[in-house]
């Protein structure tokens, strides 16, 4: 790896660390939870190479999580699923009421209608991972508040950076702005091809959500202009 690259990267799991550690009130840098030889030096954290992040470690990080108020309302926290080193990621916004009641990412009308997108380009879904930015179900299926996205978001950030796909599909508005860092409507950025700005080298390409869709079919051959992009991307024709 470019070592511009590697220190970026090292940089980025010291700062997502910290911060998931200042969240758990662990201000102290010699406390052992972040060093396990207490007063260990910062800089020796990681010793000589930094550590691998991979989807177990951070589902055991997430636990029973209780960092925002949607776990009073749940009923299962619903992590991610798919190939752990896909070259395609689906990311929507948050449980519906199916993936609650299982624990399984985007079951019931709108998990097939995703299922025949996956399809679409060629793929199965064991193929791909899909996760969304908030792992518990808001109730009455609203969006995620603020604080919510931002108690649960460096998750979903963690499992992108673990997966390292080329290419993110991201479903829906909330979705796209939390994961593009933008305030800007999918109405404007639906179909383009944009840079994940965490990662270098990751793509993010906006699409409707599959719940939308089935709401508003008429937008279904937008969707599948976008599902071409996403196929030709993949085959290195874009
Ligand atoms: S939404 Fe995320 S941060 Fe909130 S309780 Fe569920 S897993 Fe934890």
């Amino acid at each position: 790896m470019d070592p511009r690259a590697e220190l970026d990267e090292l940089i980025a799991q010291v700062t997502e660390r910290l911060r998931f550690y200042g969240e758990q009130g662990i201000t102290d840098l010699s406390h052992p939870e972040i060093s396990p030889v207490a007063g260990t030096p910062v800089t020796s954290l990681f010793g000589e190479s930094p550590p691998t992040e991979t989807l177990e470690r951070i589902r055991n990080d997430l636990g029973d999580c209780r960092r925002c108020k949607l776990w009073t309302t749940r009923t299962n926290i619903v992590f991610g699923e798919g190939n752990p080193k896909a070259e395609l990621m689906f990311v929507g916004e948050a449980p519906g009421a199916d993936e609650d009641a299982t624990g399984r990412r985007f079951v019931g009308r709108a998990g097939k209608l995703l299922d025949k997108m996956i399809e679409a380009i060629g793929m199965k879904r064991e193929q791909v991972y899909i996760a969304n930015v908030v792992k518990s179900r808001p109730p009455g299926n609203r969006d995620p508040e603020r604080d919510e996205v931002a108690a649960c978001s460096q998750f979903v950030f963690r499992q992108i950076a673990a997966i390292r796909p080329r290419l993110i599909v991201t479903l829906g508005n909330p979705a796209t702005r939390e994961l593009l860092e933008t305030r800007a409507a999918i109405s404007r950025l639906r179909g383009n091809f944009q840079d994940y700005p965490r990662i270098e080298g990751i793509k993010v390409l906006p699409t409707f959500h599959p719940a939308y869709l089935l709401r508003s079919p008429d937008k279904k051959r937008e969707a599948w202009e976008d599902l071409k992009k996403v196929r030709d991307y993949l085959k290195g024709e874009l």
